[in-house]
This record gives structure tokens, sequence and C-alpha cells, in this order.
């Protein structure tokens, strides 16, 4: 057989038109380095001649278009704060708009007036003229013209200013992708699908497949070529997460908690303050016997907000602590590090539990103490921040990793934990953003799943309104009503770095807009934002906590985990600016006691669809599944929170919210598959191993061994 990637494999340099720097800058800018990477820079989308319109033609039915004509002009106008750069386009029918908000000096040094641009972008109508805000813009050089000269529909390609100024713009690379593909054979591309699989659903064969994802001679092949691609990376990663799983099941490594002991026992029939939900008896049995099983426990537990996930982890550390193990829970922010630290130590009251708490700000000598006694031993239980982290933290007998919301921590930091023993402690991750099943599919695929999907008895449902700011009296009123029956509220302010400045001054006011109309010694107001001392930050919670205020002024660093069953208004301003998940996250901060609790989401009259539709689901549905769901309809898959800068999204082509039938498909493939070859050592499977260790992305994934 020959060699699977030998021309593929060449060094981008060996390309014609590619000399010594081009390949240092497609390195450098794209991860370039082969023929294959090459090949695999997919355009982002094509241009199709015929599609062009003239300016009249727009109207509001388009989505998007795509027109020719010359920049007449183009100004930056507006003040600092509200900058914008606007260009006008004629084509001989009218005159279009154009304009950006961001990036102003680079676009305003790329565009040059009196020149003729491919402009595509979606038609926006304001003041009875269309306008395209950041249209993307493609001069009509000669390379272009050259491009077009091949007719049918023309690749467009990401690339970098660097690339560009040598002259590898989107036209520039659509010439080096037709030089190579003109210089390739079918038989450079061994197959890596099963020929099953390419008759089942009909697709294009491999080298067919990169000729027409480039150069598409119609629609539908196009679109062919890209379904298979698609579903070759979903089918291709769902390989390795099983695989993966299964390994890591084979693995007789793990600590075996077999005693149930004093710790939980008396927990369990003195101090529980409640009947365990059947969803948390279910979950507890599930980690039970991963205890049991002699094999590293890796578990995620999922439980919508308030579905009782402390009490759950609380019971599984007192079984790591039943058979002489330490645990550990590590909480992402110092505040919910706290909270959990005062909630543990109050349901273990009496037990003869020994809790530490350790964050950034315990110093000096309480420091050292509490790492002394980890070391030794005497702490059965440290909860905490980053901090855990440490090379200094040293563990005498760690059994046991709790992680709660953990889409908040990468894969590397959390695989730090794993090493704080000889043999990798237990571990259990705990999110309370729930995670659509898709993404649980792949990004934690290799982890066994548990589901909390019930609340405990006696919730109501929290009533979710819409509110535009010219209602702020009438909330201000509804806000003394539920004072008065003895509730605390919640104010929550956006606060988001790039305009930091601007939120900040924007919550100062707020707060003392609040303290105005909620005037001492009547009522009492707190405020718990970033920038202040921890110190001062904790005497606030405190005193809410404790119910000496009556409101709660804050920024997002509520959003997670802390809990006030007597907090029944949740007031989020300018709610227009949260993604969905978080404002589910907020909203599942009240609603926690008996009583009927209220979530209100303030916003400015003027919204995008987007942002209506965000809110309008808010208003509709109290299920974090389904707000999940509907959160990756509207953002992609790239957007939910923590995925990207994780890098737990490695898709180049596929996404999920759109491909969601392709994963099905390309997980029931792959299960197949390994089911009946789990080492893919058939000759049949033999290209398929083959690729598999060739693009050998493993540490891409949540690897947790
Ligand atoms: P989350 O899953 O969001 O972390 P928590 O563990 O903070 O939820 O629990 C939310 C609230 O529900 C807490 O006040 C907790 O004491 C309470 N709770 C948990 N389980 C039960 C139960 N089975 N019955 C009644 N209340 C419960
Ligand atoms: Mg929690």
């Amino acid at each position: 057989m020959p060699p699977l990637t030998n021309v593929l494999a060449s060094p981008v340099s060996y390309l014609k038109g590619v000399g010594p720097h081009r390949a240092e800058l497609l390195q450098k800018e794209l991860g370039i380095f082969t023929f294959f990477d090459l090949l695999q820079h997919f355009p982002f989308r094509y241009m199709d001649r015929t599609q062009f319109i003239k300016i009249n033609q727009i109207n509001s039915d388009q989505n998007y278009v795509q027109v020719i004509g010359k920049l007449a002009e183009k100004n930056v106008e507006g003040d600092k704060n509200n900058r914008r750069l606007k260009a006008y386009l004629i084509d001989g029918t009218g005159e279009l708009e154009l304009v950006w908000f961001r990036g102003l000096r680079w676009v305003d040094k790329s565009l040059e007036e009196g020149k003729t641009y491919i402009v595509y972008g979606k038609p926006g109508y304001f003041r009875g003229d269309y306008s395209i805000s950041h249209p993307e813009m493609t001069l009509m050089d000669d390379s272009m013209k050259e491009e077009m000269k091949h007719g049918g529909m023309q690749p467009v390609y990401n690339t970098t200013e660097k690339l560009k100024s040598v002259f590898l713009n989107s036209n520039g690379m659509a010439k080096l992708m037709r030089t190579l593909l003109a210089q390739m054979h079918d038989r450079d591309f061994a197959e890596n699908l099963p020929e099953k699989i390419l008759k089942r659903y009909h697709f294009p064969l491999r080298f067919e497949a990169y000729r027409h994802i480039h150069f598409p001679p119609n629609q539908k092949a196009g679109e062919d070529a890209r379904n298979r691609f698609r579903f070759e990376e979903l089918f291709y990663s769902q390989l390795r997460i099983l695989q993966l799983r299964t390994k890591r099941k084979q693995v007789p490594h793990g600590f075996v908690f077999a005693q149930l002991g004093h710790f939980f026992n008396t927990f369990y029939k003195e101090k529980l303050p409640f009947e365990l939900t059947s969803a948390q008896k279910r979950v507890i049995k599930e980690i039970r016997s991963d205890l049991l099983a002699g094999k590293q426990m890796n578990r995620l537990l999922q439980g919508d907000v308030g579905s009782g996930k402390t009490v759950v982890a609380l019971i599984t550390m007192l079984m790591a602590m039943d058979n002489g193990y330490q645990a550990c829970m590590m909480a992402p922010t110092e505040i919910l590090a706290q909270q959990h630290f005062r909630n543990l130590r109050s349901l273990a009251k009496d037990l003869g539990l020994h809790i530490g708490l350790l964050t950034a700000s315990v110093k000096g000598k309480d420091r050292k103490t509490l790492l002394h006694l980890l070391e030794t031993g005497e702490l059965h239980l440290v909860i905490g921040t980053h901090a855990l982290l440490e090379d200094k933290v040293v563990f005498r007998n760690l059994g046991l990793v709790v992680i709660d919301e953990q889409h908040r921590f990468g894969v590397e930091q959390r695989a730090k934990l794993w090493t704080k023993n000889h043999e990798p402690p237990h571990i259990l991750v705990m999110t309370a953003t729930p995670i659509p099943r898709t993404l649980a599919m792949t990004v934690y695929g290799d982890l066994d799943t548990s589901v909390i999907d019930e609340l405990p008895p006696g919730r109501k449902p929290i009533t979710t309104v819409h509110r535009n700011d010219s209602a702020r009296l009438r909330v201000f009123g509804f806000m003394k009503e539920e004072i008065k029956k003895g509730r605390q509220v919640y104010v929550v302010y956006p606060l988001i770095e790039e305009s930091e400045k601007q939120d900040y001054k924007f919550l100062m006011d707020g707060y003392e807009s609040i303290s105005r109309a909620f005037p001492l010694p009547e009522y009492a107001v707190s405020i718990v934002h970033g920038k202040m001392k921890p110190e001062d930050r904790e005497f606030e919670m405190q005193r809410f906590i404790r119910g000496e205020t009556n409101i709660m002024v804050a920024t997002t660093v509520i959003e997670v985990g802390v809990d006030i069953p007597n907090a029944s208004v949740m007031v989020i301003e300018s709610a227009e600016r949260f993604g969905l998940s978080q404002l589910h996250q907020l909203r599942g901060r009240v609603g926690r006691g008996a009583e009927q609790s209220y979530c209100i989401l303030m916003s400015g009259e003027k919204l995008s669809n987007e942002a209506l539709a965000r809110l309008r689901i808010m208003t509709q549905t109290n299920d974090g599944f389904r707000i999940a769901e509907e959160d990756l309809q509207l953002r992609g898959p790239g957007d939910i929170e923590g995925t990207q800068q994780s890098g737990l999204m490695p898709f180049r082509i596929a996404e999920l919210a759109r491909d969601q039938h392709w994963l099905e498909a390309a997980r029931r493939e792959a299960e197949e598959i390994l089911g009946g070859d789990p080492g893919l050592q058939r000759p049949e499977h033999f290209y398929l191993q083959k690729f598999l260790e060739s693009t050998g992305g493993e540490k891409r994934y949540s690897r947790i061994s």
C-alpha cells in the first residue's frame, strides 16, 4: 500500500508560487505548513458572478446582497465615544451607504476612494435608505479580474493583512489552490471514509470533494463536498472520543471507596435538612458505583440552576473521607468559593469535618497553616479557587476533586489537579449551564454524564417579564411591595471589559439612583462589584445574606452559585447586552425559596432582532435545556461561554447548531465501526486508523485521564 500522505505532507514551499517568504507567512498567519494544510483552508463562502445586483434593486427581503460599484467617498464621523466610518458606493443606479463601527483605522486605510469594489453584506433599512454595516469589501484589481475569468463560483478565503501584503488575498489564495489541485491526482488521496458510508450518504470521493469545495462547478456539488467534510470531521472526532473513553475504562487505576462510614451515615441520617429528590438519589447511585469500580471516575454532573448539585457534591466528598481520603472543591470565583465554604460548613456542622478555604486572599500565616494542615491530612476538605492548582498545594491523600461551574476552567488547569496524588483522584465536574446535547456529545463526549433533571419540590416557576427603561418607576414600586413582604432584591448591571469605564459609571449611577429611591433608614442598599477589595465585598455579601440590606446592586460577579433563598426579585439592567445562558444563570439566583419569584429584564427601546429573540425566550421558558438549545441556535457553539478560549471547539467546517443530523450520523457510524473493531485493526479500517493517527488531535479534546 502506498504511504498515506506522501504528497499531501509536502511543505507548502514546494508549491509553485510559494517562496520561502510566503511559506513562512502562511505558517505563521494561518498555520499552513503542508499541501494538506493548504487544501484544508476551505473558502468560507463563494462569490457568484451571476448574483450581482444593482443598488436600486436592493430591498428588505434580501438577506445578503452583492453589489459592484465605485467607492465615491468615505469619512470618519461622530465624536470620541461614538465614532464610525461611512462610505458611499455608486453604480449608476443609486448610492449605497456603507458603515463601520469597529476597526475604523484599519478599514479607512484599506479602502481607496475612486476604486471599484465588490461589496457583500446584509442590507439594513434606516430612514428611507439602505445601508450595509461591516460589509465584506473586495477590490476589483487585476488578480480579481483574472479569477473571474474562471467563471462560476469564486471561492472567498480568510486571509490576513500580512498575507495580503504578499498578494495572498482571497484571490491569491484561490490561485494557489488551483495550482495545487491541478498537480494532484486521485491516488494522492487515500479514501478515509468507508465505502459503505460514502454510498449511504452519497458523498463524493475525497479528491473530488477537495476540488469541489474550493471550486464548485455548481451549487449542489459544492454543498455535497461540504457535507462530506462536515461528516468527516465529526466522524473522526467521534472515533477519537469514543476510543478515548474505551481506553480510559480499560485502565485499572482508581481508588475504591468501599466504606460508608461515620461521615456519610451521620450526615445522611441526622443532618440532611431535606428529603433528596429522586433525581439526586439516582445521581448519587451513579457516582457511588463509579467509586466502587476501581477505575478513575470522570463524571460530568449537569443540573439546572437550583437543582441541588451542592449536596450531591458534599455526599460524594463524605464518601471519600469515610475511606481516609481528602477531597477538594474548586470554584471559578472567590465569592463562589466563599459561599461553598459557608454552605458546606453549615451543612456539615457537628460532623467533625475539618474544612479549609484557600483563595488568593488567604495569605501569610493563615495560608501557611492551611497548607501545612493539608499536607499532614488534618484537613479533610478544602474549598478554593485557582489557588488550589499551585504547586505549593500538596495533599496527604487526595481522593476526589469536585469542580463547580466547569465551563470556566480550561482543560489544562483541570489536568493539573489530576497529578496531585500518585494515582489520579476521582473527578466530579458540575455544571449549571445546561449543555446542549450536541455539545455534550462532542466536547464532553469522553466523560460519563449524570443529569439532575428535577427541581426540589415546592419551587414555583419564576415569572419573567421584559420592561423598557420608561417603566422604571413602576419597577421601583414593585420592588417596594416585595421588600414590604420581607423579600430581598438583586439589581444586576452588565460589566464588560471592553467598555469597562462606561459600564462602571453606569453601575455607580444606578446605585445612586436606587439609593435615592430607597432611602435610609427605611431601606438599605448593598453594592458588590469586581473592583472592590475582597474584604469589602465579603462584608457587603454578608450583610445581604443576613438580611440587613434589602437590595443588592451588583455586577455579574454574582452570576454563579450565590444562594439566598429570601431573595425573590432579580432585576437585570441592559438585559439586551447579556447572552442567554448568562441571563438564565442570573435568573437562577432567585426562586430558591418557596415564595413566588420574579425576574425583570430591563432594556432600551431599540433592540436588534436577536436581542429581542433572546429576551422573548427568557419570558417564555424557565427550562435551562431549552434555553441552551436556543442559545446554540442563535449564537453558534463557538460562542457558548468558555468553549472558545479553552479550545473545545476544534471544528473547521462542522457547525454543531446546523449540523446536528450529521453529528448524530457520525456518532452512529463511529459506534458501529468501533463496536465491531474497537482498535481499528481490521484491514478495511487501515486508513481510518492511519488517518486518525496522522491528524491525531487528541490533546485538543477534553481529555481527562
Ligand atoms: P445548584 O444546583 O444550582 O448548585 P444548590 O445546590 O445551590 O443548587 O441548591 C439550591 C437550593 O436548593 C439550596 O438552597 C439547597 O439547600 C436546596 N436544595 C437542594 N436539594 C434540595 C432538596 N432535595 N429539597 C429541598 N431543597 C433542596
Ligand atoms: Mg451551585
